[in-house]
């Protein structure tokens, strides 16, 4: 990629988050993120370039010396921050806005500073397989908090029992966000036991919100629909997988044929998610599995056991562990806050050795690792145990990106060997991306929503579903 030879023709809309907007280069397998802010906040839209490099290296370092060493190198990709010149990031504006859903249009993309972070293309594969006719298939999930909280300082009982997804579920109903409840539940998903976790799958894709993607050859086929009355068309879905799923001659048709291939799918999803060098099972047996809001609960969780038996180094093992970073939660979380900003107030210079801000180094890591785990009424210890919370919240709002390929020169797969589990027929690659640092000064605001979330859930009528 040259920089100073950009041309917007050369890049297109891929998608967006709540911070930040993705385009796509239609040749190479890789991708731009730039940040966006809200019209309202003048504030951010006046940083210099100098300053919104600063803040897209930030986000390098964190997610290269925090983040990586905590999820495994194989997970996570290095960025590069990038200056662009602002003529093409400008034409870029103007080219992408069309495409860009109306839900999202209450933040514009940053034109002023030419900053971006530059990464691979994660729904398409760079290397081996472009041999391959069949476009690659990438799952994308943001499967949010998998565990409920087992802190002593949690005051509210219905935390131990209900996860913070579901409950926030009803938070956001009601608030109009969505305009459907999503049956999914993360402890389902990090459950390690298969019929759970296809379960939840079945629940992401029935209901995607902005957890569930499904991207072929890098464009987006499946997501949740701007207009959040339609309800999604599985069968269409169906159609774009049935050539990866089902042999090209094969009998089923119609809704039947849609279940199997989605079936396929799911499972392969699983899979993935499962994969790992290591057979071991892991065991975070601390904390409360079973989410009561989950649909599951009667039946099926009865049958199952009670601790995690995820295989050691699986990516949702990597994921959880990281998140359960967070072992305080926000509720003992807040009085050590309130502590760090007393001592900053006293000691203003110490922001910076504390590393508040940053830089994501080696030594922010070395904070987080090694925050003894008991009270001993030090700034220290508050200040490891605040690192560790923003590090647990960034592994809660990641995304898992699975991408799937087809092996073998198979083109009409053998009718006999329709759906053979043995026999694999895809290859996979895993990664997680999303991995910035998520702000100190937001710890009272996540304080504040938290008690808003579980006193809704404690009024609303009905919780379960
Ligand atoms: P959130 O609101 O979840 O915090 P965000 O604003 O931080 O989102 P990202 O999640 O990083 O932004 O990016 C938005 C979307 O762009 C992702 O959900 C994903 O679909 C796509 N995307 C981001 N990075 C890549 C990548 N490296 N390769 C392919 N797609 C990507
Ligand atoms: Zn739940
Ligand atoms: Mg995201
Ligand atoms: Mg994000």
């Amino acid at each position: 990629m040259e920089l100073d030879k950009m041309d917007e023709n050369d890049w297109k809309y891929h998608g967006e988050g709540n911070k930040s907007l993705v385009v796509s280069n239609v040749q190479h397998a890789r991708v731009l993120r730039l940040l966006k802010y809200s019209t309202e906040d003048a504030e951010n839209s006046h940083k210099t370039t100098e300053q919104a490099f600063r803040h897209i290296q930030n986000i390098v370092d964190y997610s290269l010396n925090v983040m990586k060493p905590l999820l495994g190198e194989k997970f996570v990709h290095d960025g590069e921050a990038v200056k662009l010149p602002l003529d093409f990031v400008r034409q870029l504006s103007l080219k992408v806005q069309q495409e860009r859903p109306e839900s999202r249009c209450d933040k514009v993309m940053d034109t002023f500073s030419g900053c971006a972070l530059c990464l691979p293309n994660l729904t398409q594969l760079s290397c081996c397989c472009s041999r391959e006719h069949r476009p690659p298939l990438c799952i994308e999930i943001k499967p949010k908090c998998g565990f409920l909280p087992s802190s002593r300082h949690v005051t509210k009982e219905i935390k131990s029992k209900v996860c913070r997804f579901c409950m926030h579920q009803h938070f956001k109903l009601a608030n109009g966000k969505w305009k459907r409840l999503s049956r999914y539940c993360p402890l389902d998903l990090f459950s390690g036991n298969k019929q759970r976790m296809c379960l939840a799958i079945k629940h992401l894709i029935e209901e995607p919100q902005n957890n569930f993607k499904i991207f072929k050859g890098g464009e987006c086929i499946y997501s949740c629909k701007d207009d959040a009355d339609v309800l999604q068309d599985l069968d269409e879905l169906a159609q774009h997988l049935r050539p990866y799923f089902l042999p090209s001659g094969s009998l089923i048709n119609g809704h039947q044929s849609s279940k199997v291939v989605l079936n396929e799918l799911i499972q392969v999803i699983v899979s993935a998610l499962l994969s790992s060098w290591e057979p071991r099972k892991a065991q975070l047996s601390e904390g409360r599995v079973r989410c009561e809001a989950s649909l599951l609960h009667r039946d099926l969780l009865r049958n199952s056991p009670g601790n995690h038996c995820l295989p050691k180094d699986c990516v949702l093992d990597k994921i959880l562990g990281t998140q359960m970073l967070d072992s305080l939660d926000i509720e003992g979380l807040n009085p050590l806050f309130k502590r760090v900003e007393q001592h900053l107030q006293d000691f203003p210079k110490e922001r910076s050795s504390l590393q508040i801000d940053g830089p994501y180094s080696q030594s922010f890591l070395e904070k987080v690792q090694n925050c003894p785990t008991e009270d001993d009424g030090s700034v220290e210890y508050a200040v490891g145990k605040v690192h560790q919370y923003r590090v647990a919240m960034t592994a809660k709002d990641c995304s898992i990106m699975i991408t799937i390929a087809t092996c073998g020169e198979d083109d009409g797969l053998d009718q006999s060997l329709e759906i053979q589990p043995t026999k694999p027929r895809f290859t996979y690659s895993v990664s997680i991306l999303d991995l910035d640092p998520k702000p100190y000064e937001s710890i009272p605001h996540q304080s504040r929503l938290d008690s808003k979330i579980v006193s809704h859930y404690l009024r609303s009528p009905l919780p379960n579903n």
